[in-house]
């Protein structure tokens, strides 16, 4: 497909996704990214159609309804320092850039090794400055930059892992899939106490780690 062709994709992706009731902040930077650069060559022609699309070794790069509605779920502002967990092919965190701006910085932490590359050189390619992406157990995030005013999990976990708590800052907010078979997205608060509100089934692939699947 020419540039051309993605262009008009991509519209026809976020029109579908403005239906579905996405904010305009969110449409207007997935308008921006071009999904078409972050996933296997022999997959691009399909970059925007509204399905997971697989990145290799059983990984995905998630739906695109999915990533508007958890970048909606965090509310995210120009400026935010954001933790993902399951960096993947990098797109979400690159829709994660584009919302919280060049004054933001979104830090992204993958446990494999090639995935870590292949994000990486994405982003690059896309001219990501603000993104960044590291190798690593998520699950214990990444307290060298913590904390964090939103962390965003891309893989389902067992339950809410304790680092990630300790590492939103109070008055931030986290969204993350909970289950193994039976999946649901939480939105996770950290106010005085912690409140966490279900908001829909989902599929995701499982986080491993020290607090994850084993
Ligand atoms: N956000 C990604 C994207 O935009 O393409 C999609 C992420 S994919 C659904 C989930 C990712 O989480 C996989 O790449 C997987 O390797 C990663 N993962 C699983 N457990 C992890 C852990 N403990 N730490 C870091 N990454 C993990």
């Amino acid at each position: 497909m020419v540039e051309r062709g993605y262009e008009e994709a991509g519209k026809r992706m976020v029109e579908h996704l403005r239906r579905q009731g996405i904010s305009e902040v969110v449409l207007e930077a997935m308008m921006r990214v071009k999904r078409h650069l972050f996933v296997p060559p022999n997959l691009s022609d399909q970059a925007y159609n509204d399905y997971p699309l697989p990145i290799g070794e059983g990984q995905t790069i998630s739906a695109p309804h999915m990533v508007a509605m958890m970048c909606d779920y965090l509310d995210l502002r120009k400026g935010d320092k954001v933790l993902e967990v399951g960096a993947g092919s990098g797109y979400h965190a690159a829709v994660i850039a584009e919302i919280i701006g060049e004054e933001g910085h979104v830090y992204t932490i993958e446990r494999i090794e090639w995935l870590v590359d292949f994000s990486m050189s994405n982003l690059k390619r896309a001219g990501y400055k603000n993104a960044t992406v590291s190798l690593g157990d998520g699950t214990l995030g990444l307290p060298e930059h913590a904390p964090y005013d939103k962390i965003d999990v891309t893989c389902a976990a067992p339950d809410v892992p304790p680092p990630l708590l300790e590492q939103l800052k109070t008055n931030g907010e986290m969204v993350i899939p909970i289950g193994r078979y039976m999946q649901e997205l939480y939105l996770v608060k950290k106010r005085n106490g912690v409140e966490k509100e279900k908001k829909c089934d989902v599929a995701f692939v499982p986080l491993r780690g020290r607090y994850g699947f084993r």
